[in-house]
């Protein structure tokens, strides 16, 4: 057995149950592991810690998984962890208006660098540390076994796999049968066209699901700005809870075409909708420059802070987009606006909300708070899988 020995008062985070251990935290390695390796890490007098998988590219030398020294981490260790993430997602199985959501979903599934959604017959999965890569093949037959897709389509993002010297492998099937082009999902009752294999990321922001019903409760009669629109995530929840009118806003052509489509899909019509593919500040300051107002907005960006590095850069852009849409909303308004930035915590983003107001002279009430959904658990002993929040704030 490999052996990592931490420096002396690194073991600390370790005791918590905290799932990494930084290369920088290491004083020697017994034996020469290769990447996605078990090893056994060791406090400064050799006392037994957890076990993990090591990496020598990566900032984050070892993922730990198991802190139990009896535990033997094998096969039946790796199938067990996979029954259990599917089933904490039986609810969701149960459920018969949706049949997308995550599967498993990394460290807060104690899987470090796996992530599997459901499209309903397919699967996508994003393999991205050598330790899962070895595991690959048993991985698939359990997911298999369990969920019985049509298939299972490999999406893993080529930047997170370079960071542990893994190639690019993304794009290809891995087991069953090719998905269609477009497959249609259910979420909230909701049709979908998803492309997984174009699709951003994913293909589909399953993330969003329950905020976007909550959001929607609030939009019968309404006029509503959807900005980062997407596929229409939030726009068709609008329209289907009878908001007068929506409008969507994305750069992307792609994302827009398969809005429209989502909509002929489920029978709303084009009559309330009207989309604009354009950079959502510049559309903003089109709107106000016309006098247009409007009783809901919605602000679902892309991560302005992808690291603690960017933090004032995209509290200045989270600031300066909230407070043009306050400069929208009629008085009474509501702003849904959200930050998937891990970096951005909730207390900062009720800051960032409250600068913003003060700059576009208005007050703002917080009258609701969203976070991530149930199959996006948040570990206790890791606040870092926390990176979704929202505010439903009333403008006057
Ligand atoms: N709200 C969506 C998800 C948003 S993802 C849903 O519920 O599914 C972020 C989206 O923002 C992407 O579709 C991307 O094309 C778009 N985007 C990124 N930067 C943009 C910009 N500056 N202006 C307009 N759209 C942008």
């Amino acid at each position: 057995m490999y052996l990592v020995k931490l420096k002396k008062g690194k073991e600390k985070a370790v005791k918590q149950l905290h799932p990494w251990v930084f290369s920088g935290a290491i004083d020697h390695i017994k034996g020469k592991p290769e990447n996605g390796e078990i090893v056994t890490v060791v406090d400064y007098q050799n006392e037994f810690l957890a076990y993990g998988f090591y990496n020598n590219q990566s900032r984050v030398a070892v993922r730990l998984l198991e802190w139990n020294s009896e535990t033997e981490i094998n096969e039946e260790w790796w199938r067990d962890r996979i029954s259990k993430s599917v089933k904490a997602r039986q609810e969701l199985q149960e459920n018969n208006n949706t049949n997308t959501y995550r599967l498993i979903f990394s460290e807060a599934d104690f899987l470090p660098g796996l992530i599997v959604d459901k499209f309903a017959d397919f699967l996508s999965v994003q393999i991205l540390t050598s330790g899962i890569e070895r595991l690959k093949p048993i991985i698939l037959d359990q997911l298999q076994k369990l969920v019985n897709p049509k298939g299972i389509f490999d999406r893993s993002d080529a930047s997170s796999r370079a960071h542990e010297g893994l190639d690019d492998s993304s794009g290809g099937i891995l087991t069953g049968i090719q998905p269609p082009e477009f497959v249609d999902v259910l979420e909230n009752g909701i049709r979908y066209q998803v492309n997984i294999a174009d699709g951003q990321k994913s293909g589909f922001y399953c993330d969003q699901r329950d905020n976007r019903r909550l959001v929607a409760e609030h939009s019968k009669g309404k006029r509503v700005l959807d900005c980062f629109s997407y596929s229409g995530g939030f726009t068709l929840n609008a329209l289907k809870n009878g908001a007068l009118e929506v409008s969507s806003v994305d750069s992307s052509a792609l994302a827009l075409e398969t809005l429209k489509k989502n909509i002929e899909l489920n029978g709303f019509g084009q009559s309330k909708h009207r989309e604009f593919q354009s950079d959502v500040n510049k559309q903003m300051r089109v709107f106000r420059e016309s006098g247009e107002k409007f009783d809901i907005i919605i602000l679902d960006p892309p991560k302005y802070a992808p690291s603690r590095s960017s933090l004032t850069k995209a509290s200045r852009a989270y600031k300066d987009l909230n407070r043009t849409a306050m400069h929208l909303l009629e008085s009474g308004g509501l702003l849904a606006t959200f930050s998937c930035s891990g970096a951005v915590d909730i207390s900062l983003f009720k800051q960032i909300l409250a600068w913003a107001a003060l700059d576009a002279h208005k007050e703002v009430q917080f009258i609701d708070q969203f976070s991530q959904p149930e199959d996006h658990p948040v570990r206790s002993s890791f606040p870092e899988g926390e990176y979704l929040k929202g505010l439903l704030c009333r403008v006057i």
